[in-house]
């Protein structure tokens, strides 16, 4: 990568990249980690360099009304302008059916000790809660959009959706349109 990066800079190839930080869609989306995605999302949906702000993480999950992702909205809101939020899950997700048990054994399996799972749970942390994923992920999506609708902090103004794409294909199904 680092070897590649000094050809990439020293031949000037940033120029076809060259935008601002705001988004010229105005939206923020929320989708997966999915290796699948990186390129494929943005292609099949339209996105160049500079059109949207866009948050990852593993299942395209929201749970928490405070956690790092809906912060990333409100400040893609607040500071940069986005006016829509769209949550995109995909089929085939990695986060859809994690068995949390065997999840803890690999991390046993990778050196973790039982103690410090022990520990965390003591200290509230329950892993088989935080890395919980989901069954169907319409329901997800679904789930992730009302707490983005719901919150306190979104003004009233702001569209939100939900979808679901295809890592195979790129086809969008619409799972709610804000
Ligand atoms: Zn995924």
């Amino acid at each position: 990568m680092l070897t590649y990066n000094k050809q990439f800079v020293e031949g000037k190839e940033y120029e076809a990249f060259q935008t601002d930080n705001l988004p010229n869609k105005r939206m923020v989306i929320l989708t997966c980690m999915d290796t699948r995605l990186v390129e494929l999302l943005p292609r099949a949906l339209n996105i160049q360099n500079g059109d949207v702000k866009m948050l990852k993480n593993a299942g395209a999950i929201i749970r928490d009304p405070f956690d790092s992702i809906m912060k990333g909205i409100l400040v893609a809101i607040y500071e940069l302008q986005a006016e829509e939020v769209t949550v995109i899950g995909h089929r085939d997700c990695g986060m859809s059916h994690v068995d949390t048990d065997v999840l803890t054994n690999k991390m046993i399996e990778h050196g973790i000790e039982k103690e410090t799972l022990q520990t965390l749970e003591h200290a509230g942390i329950d892993l088989h809660d935080e890395f919980r994923g989901f069954d169907s992920v319409e329901e997800s999506v679904q789930h992730s959009v009302t707490i983005v609708r719901n919150h306190p902090l979104l003004p009233k103004h702001i569209k939100v959706h939900g979808l679901v794409i295809d890592p195979g294909t790129g086809k969008l199904d619409v799972v709610t349109k804000g």
